[in-house]
């Protein structure tokens, strides 16, 4: 068994203005103190130098929320991974729910921006969940096992540079929180697909929970086996919420 770190990313998602993101890092920082796990926060793109700077030395590693799968070009409103690179970023979030849903995300996109994410030297955060039709109609493990699949080989990449994130579409935003047993049984799913596809890897991939997960509810999310850290959105923004997930995460 590898000795992995949890990680906590928050996803700011399209919140935040110069003065709010000064205002809440300052906070962060002031209170992360040498954390018991890794931390990132994926932020706006217009932000990205802004945040750089402000993290900079600090254990808060810089994230974006999406990035091209195309390497440059004539790809008008897009960033490639080579200049989210040139700002420090560590993590870019890819397929997350809202850009499937909002963006007509395909699998075969998603596999796109993972494989250039890992060329670049940024680790993909890689979404993967079921609405709630989906679960209603027991179809849970075949959609995250479908989206799993698509990334598992991605060209000459090990797969242990990926992270997953299990985000259950109905939890997401909504308050609805899935169980702690609930998401232990996907995410045993996804490490057994790993197992599967990458053994001797499988054990030490991250596979974060994210859904409304909150300062009262991450620690009993975080004790589950396979549960191995969070992507945070609403609770992001508030630091001594997200203060308390990070201390929740040893
Ligand atoms: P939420 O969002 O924590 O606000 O539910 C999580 C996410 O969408 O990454």
């Amino acid at each position: 068994m590898t000795t992995k770190k949890k990680l906590i990313a928050g996803n700011w998602k399209m919140n935040g203005s110069l003065a709010a993101n000064e205002a809440l890092l300052k906070a962060l920082l002031a209170g992360v103190g040498a954390p018991g796990c890794e931390v990132a926060v994926c932020v706006p793109a217009p932000y990205l130098a802004q945040v750089q700077s402000l993290v900079a030395g600090s254990p808060i590693a810089l994230g974006a929320q999406d990035l091209s799968a195309q390497a440059q070009g004539a790809f008008t409103g897009e960033q490639s991974a080579a200049m989210l690179k040139d700002f420090g970023v560590r993590y870019a979030i890819v397929g997350h729910s809202e850009r499937r849903q909002y963006h007509g995300e395909t699998d075969e996109a998603v596999a796109a921006k993972t494989a250039i994410a890992l060329a670049n030297g940024i680790t993909p955060i890689v979404c993967v969940g079921e609405t709630l039709a989906e679960r209603e109609a027991g179809r849970t493990e075949e959609v995250v096992k479908r989206q799993l699949a698509a990334v598992i080989h991605v060209n000459g990449h090990c797969i242990s540079e990926i992270v997953v994130a299990y985000e259950p579409v109905w939890a997401i935003g909504t308050g609805k929180t899935a169980t702690p047993a609930q998401a232990q049984a996907v995410h045993a799913v996804l490490r057994a697909q790993l197992h599967h596809a990458a053994s001797e890897h499988a054990a030490g991939i991250r596979i974060l929970y994210g859904g409304s997960m909150n300062a009262a509810n991450a620690a009993e999310l975080l004790a589950e086996a396979d549960i191995d850290g969070g992507l945070i959105g609403g609770a992001s923004l508030k630091a001594p919420d997200f203060l308390q997930i990070i201390a929740a995460a040893r």
